[in-house]
């Protein structure tokens, strides 16, 4: 009987490790390794002290037409399919835009909007054929847009904070520290599955688990063996020995000392792991074509600060605040973010919990944030939001904060993928971090899932799921193979 380890009881770990019992395997055949004392890795689904679900990682499923989420999240009826939900999205209509001592209007927004939204239709023909990166694509149909002359100074320096604003929501989008980081032609390779962007689950992201854990035959040999039996928590995998000949078996260590043996390994640690780990991880060292792969690809940070109140100050028709900078410029007249908190994308209102708001916070900035204690950052945000919304109600503050750190998680090391400039020259792409790593005798070894490894839906939880289930099938055949060849 072949056996299969799986590291990481993330989405993609779950998912390849549910197809392969339904591909015929044996569940006891299959071990999930999960480091940390949680299954579901970057979805991460808490319940507050109210009873109220509230997602530190991943929240929506992002569209509906060809998303096997969605798909899956309908048919057992877990997702709020029949309202839009555009809290905390930025771009909702009750959110407001505005400089510390002034707000713009609603037309004014509408327009902005607008100009974005045109921005980016064209840019989906224009990037296929540019070089450079997405941020000087942008920057670039901006100045034109600017040179255009129809707007006033007084518009000019508005239009130029919100495109700013724009640029951190962008990265918000792609995950990317800095949209001049992100390959234009690259960016173009992530698919949006029609439908609503922002489906929520009636009771969490966590249902997802659920749904895919369920979804097996539960017997074997008469014998019930849930998928949940074969989990291993606080099982952090500390060398993978992969033999490259192929004469022995796979011998993967803990770091608590514990080994085991298997035919094939599934990884679905996150780039942000296989980046800070890949040399030591891997003995021997992987072949070239899948170290430049673990290089080349983008791995930025996200986080989520959600910041609570004794009761809501705001009214229940606001949204939030998106964070408009104006002053002092830098040499090419963008605005100077030099402190974590320039880099906020704003503060909204939060689904389910009246007396939260969220900040958004992407790149350095939330890699600085993640250091610093739950006061302070009370401290900083509680300052921005007197300064920006401090007149308009009677602001009380906060309480306390709940937030995300990803990037300090040493089995996530930031939150997700996106094509990068390095990508781009290096040449290396999700299908190459997707390849198996395969034995002198031609059999694979080693299998890479997780989002990262998606060629459209990277950074997503559809993405990763159907990673899964991709090097589940790919394996599914091997053993066969095997069944009457070797092993
Ligand atoms: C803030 C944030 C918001 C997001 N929002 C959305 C969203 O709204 N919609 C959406 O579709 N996607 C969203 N995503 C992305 C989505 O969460 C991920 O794409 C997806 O969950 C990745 O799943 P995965 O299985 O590839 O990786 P992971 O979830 O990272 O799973 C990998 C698992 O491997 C474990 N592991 C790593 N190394 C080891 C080791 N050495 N030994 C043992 N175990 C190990 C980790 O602990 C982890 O549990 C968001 C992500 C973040 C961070």
């Amino acid at each position: 009987m072949k056996h299969i380890i799986i590291v990481g009881a993330g989405v993609s770990g779950l998912a390849a490790a549910s197809r392969l019992i339904h591909n015929g395997l044996s569940p006891s055949s299959v071990t999930i390794l999960e480091a940390q004392n949680h299954i579901g890795g970057r979805v991460h689904t808490i319940v507050t002290n109210e009873g109220i679900p509230l997602e530190l990682g991943a929240q929506w499923v992002h569209g509906q037409e060809g998303n096997v989420v969605f798909e899956m999240g309908k048919a057992a009826q877990e997702l709020n399919t029949d309202i839009q939900t555009l809290e905390s999205s930025g771009f909702a209509d009750n959110v407001v835009f505005g400089f510390e001592d002034y707000k713009i209007c609603k037309e004014q927004v509408r327009e902005l909007m607008q100009l974005i939204e045109s921005l980016k239709e064209t840019s989906k023909n224009d990037l296929s054929k540019w070089n450079k990166s997405l941020g000087e694509y942008y920057e670039e149909k901006f100045k034109e847009f600017l040179d255009g002359g129809s707007l006033s100074t007084l518009d000019r320096s508005v239009a130029r904070a919100f495109f700013e604003w724009y640029h951190l929501m962008e990265n918000v989008i792609d995950g990317s520290d800095s949209w001049e980081e992100t390959c234009g032609s690259g960016h173009l390779h992530y698919q949006e599955c029609p439908g609503d962007p922002l489906v929520t689950w009636k009771r969490g992201y966590s249902t997802l688990f659920n749904i895919l854990m369920k979804d097996l035959p539960c017997c074997h040999n008469g014998l019930q063996m849930p998928l949940s039996d074969r989990i291993l928590l606080n099982k952090a995998v500390d060398t993978i020995d992969w033999d490259p000949e192929g004469e022995k078996k796979i011998e993967i260590t803990c770091t608590d000392g514990t080994l085991y043996v298997a035919d094939f390994v599934i990884i679905t640690s996150s780039l942000g792991f296989l980046k800070s780990n890949f040399d030591s991880f891997f003995v021997p060292s992987l072949p070239p074509f899948k170290k430049r792969a673990i290089q080349g690809l983008g791995f930025g940070t996200v986080d989520k600060i959600f910041i609570k109140f004794k009761n809501p100050w705001w009214s229940s028709d606001w949204g939030g605040v998106s964070l408009l900078r104006r002053r002092p410029e830098g040499v090419n007249g963008n605005v100077v973010r030099s402190q974590w908190s320039d880099h906020i994308l704003g503060f909204y209102t939060v689904r389910l919990h009246p007396n939260m708001l969220i900040a958004w916070v992407t790149g350095k900035a939330a890699r600085e944030a993640e250091k610093l204690s739950e006061n302070e950052i009370l401290e900083v945000c509680s300052t921005l939001l007197k300064k920006y919304v401090g007149a308009d109600f009677a602001y009380t503050e906060p309480t306390g904060l709940i937030r995300s750190t990803w990037f300090n998680n040493p089995f996530i090391l930031g939150s997700y993928s996106y094509r990068s400039m390095k990508s781009k020259e290096m040449n290396v792409w999700a299908s190459d971090l997707a390849q198996p790593v395969y034995d002198s005798s031609g059999y694979p070894r080693l299998f890479f899932a997780g989002e990262a490894t998606h060629d459209s839906f990277y950074s997503t939880v559809h993405g990763a799921v159907e990673t899964g289930w991709r090097e589940a099938d790919r394996i599914a055949k091997y053993c066969n193979g095997f069944q009457n060849a070797k092993l």
